[in-house]
C-alpha cells in the first residue's frame, strides 16, 4: 500500500508540475517535501471531489495560488460536423495487426460495415504461425485478407542466416505472403551475438531486400518512432502523457541509438536497392517534418509511406499536410495500425473524417484520453482523384490486386 502511494505521489508530482508561465509559483514549492506534502493534500481534495481518474487523464495546472484538478476545457465553438461512416471510395487498409485467434467473418462483416475492400495483415510472422494465418486468411478470401511475412530474427547470429531468410521468402511467397514487414527493434534494440544493435543496413540483409524486389514483395518497414520517444520525458515532451502511460516507449539516453541514425540506416537501404519497394510505415516516421520526408520521396522513387497512426501528427497540420498528400499522392497509402472491428480506439471513422471533410478543431481518438498529445486535428478535404489513389489505387496497383 505504501509503495503505492509513493508511486501515486511521485506520478503526481510529474503531473502537477505547472506549464512555465506559472513558475514563480510553482518555485515555492521547489522543496522535494513541501511538493509531497502538498501532493498528499492535492489526492485527499482529489479523493473528495471524486476526480482522481480525471487527474491522470487531463492536466492539473496551478493558476495564480489556486490548484486547477483534472482541468478538460470544452470548446465552445460551434462547427460542423461530418462524420463520414464510410470512406468515399472502397478502403485498402495496408497496415493492420491481428492474431490468427480472430475470425475471417467476423472481419469481412466490419469491413463491410466500414466500407474496406482489404486489409493487410502485417503479423504474419514466420513458420507454423505463418501457415496458419495464410490458410486461415489468405486462404480463405486472398483478394480481401493479405499477410505480410517477418523475419526470424532469432537466427541472425547462424553463419548462414542471409541463405535462410532469402529462402524463407521465396517459400512465404509461394504460398501466398504478399510482402514483408519489418518491425522497430530492427536497428533499434536487436541485438546480435557481439552485443551490437544490429544496423538496417546490416550486410546480411541485402540478400533480403533484393530478393523481395524480385518476388515483386513490398517491404513496409516500421523504422525509429516518433521524435518525442527519442527526448527526455519531462515536462516540454509534447508527448509526455503517452510517455507516462508506456515508459517502455521512450528511447532515450545513451543505451539507444539515435533516432537519425536509424534513419539514416534505413534510408541508405533504400538507396542501395532501387528494384524493391519500401513503404516507410507511419509516415516514415517524420510525420512531424514533412518537408525531410518529402525529400526522401523526390530522391527515392522506390519509396512510400503510409498514414497509419498519424493522423493526430498530420491533422494538427493542415495546411502543410494537404500539400504534402496532394503532391505525393501517388506514393502514399491508407493504414491504420489497428483492424477493423476492433474496439479500442475505433480509428476508420476519424481518419475519412480527416481525409475526406472539411472540418475543424476535433479529437483525433475516441477515447477518454489523448493517446498522442494535447491537441485537436482539421480536416484536409483532399480531392476526388487524390482520395482514390490514397484510399486503394496506390496500394493496388504495389500489391498487384487489380
Ligand atoms: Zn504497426
Amino acid at each position: 500500500m505504501k509503495k503505492k502511494l509513493t508511486k501515486y505521489i511521485n506520478q503526481l508530482s510529474i503531473i502537477l508540475k505547472p506549464a512555465r508561465s506559472y513558475k514563480p509559483v510553482w518555485k515555492k514549492y521547489t522543496n522535494r517535501t513541501l511538493r509531497h506534502y502538498a501532493c498528499i493534500i492535492a489526492i485527499a481534495v482529489s479523493l473528495m471531489l471524486g476526480c482522481t481518474k480525471q487527474v491522470s487523464i487531463s492536466q492539473a495546472l496551478y493558476i495564480k495560488g489556486d490548484l486547477v484538478l483534472g482541468y478538460q476545457p470544452k470548446s465552445n465553438l460551434v462547427l460542423k460536423q461530418s462524420t463520414p461512416g464510410k470512406p468515399k471510395y472502397p478502403v485498402i487498409d495496408v497496415h493492420t495487426h491481428f492474431s490468427s485467434d480472430l475470425s475471417p467473418i467476423f472481419l469481412l462483416e466490419k469491413m463491410d460495415e466500414l466500407g474496406i475492400r482489404a486489409i493487410i495483415n502485417l503479423s504474419g510472422g514466420y513458420g507454423a504461425k505463418l501457415d496458419r494465418m495464410l490458410e486461415k486468411f489468405s486462404g480463405y478470401y486472398p483478394d480481401r485478407l493479405i499477410i505480410f511475412c517477418n523475419l526470424d530474427f532469432s537466427k541472425i547470429d547462424d553463419s548462414d542466416f542471409s541463405e535462410q531468410m532469402v529462402t524463407f521468402l521465396s517459400a512465404a511467397h509461394a504460398k501466398g505472403a504478399k510482402g514483408l514487414k519489418i518491425f522497430k527493434n530492427l536497428g533499434l534494440t536487436l541485438k546480435d551475438k557481439t552485443g551490437q544493435i544490429v544496423a538496417i543496413d546490416d550486410a546480411r540483409l541485402d540478400p533480403v531486400w533484393a530478393r523481395a524486389g524480385k518476388l515483386g514483395m513490398p517491404v513496409l518497414i516500421h523504422t525509429a518512432d516518433p521524435v518525442a520517444f527519442f527526448k527526455p520525458t519531462d515536462r516540454s515532451n509534447e508527448r509526455l502523457m503517452q510517455l507516462k502511460r508506456h515508459p517502455d516507449w521512450s528511447f532515450y539516453g545513451a543505451e539507444f541509438p539515435k533516432r537519425e541514425t536509424i534513419i539514416a540506416q534505413r534510408n541508405r537501404v533504400i538507396a542501395r536497392h532501387p528494384d524493391t519497394i519500401f513503404i516507410g510505415a507511419h509516415v516514415g516516421n517524420s510525420a512531424e517534418d514533412l518537408m525531410a520526408i518529402g525529400k526522401l520521396l523526390d530522391s527515392y522513387p522506390n519509396f512510400y509511406v503510409d498514414v497509419a497512426a498519424r493522423v493526430a501528427e498530420l491533422g494538427r497540420q493542415p495546411y502543410t499536410a494537404r500539400e504534402f498528400l496532394v503532391k505525393y499522392q501517388d506514393r502514399i497509402l491508407f493504414g491504420t495500425d489497428r483492424y477493423p472491428g476492433k474496439t479500442i480506439q475505433p480509428r476508420y471513422k476519424i481518419y475519412y473524417r480527416f481525409l475526406q471533410t472539411q472540418d475543424e478543431y476535433f479529437d483525433y481518438y475516441d477515447h477518454p484520453f489523448p493517446p498522442t498529445g494535447e491537441w485537436k486535428i482539421y480536416g484536409v478535404f483532399l480531392p476526388d482523384e487524390v482520395l482514390e489513389k490514397i484510399y486503394f489505387k496506390n496500394a493496388e496497383r504495389l500489391l498487384g490486386l487489380r
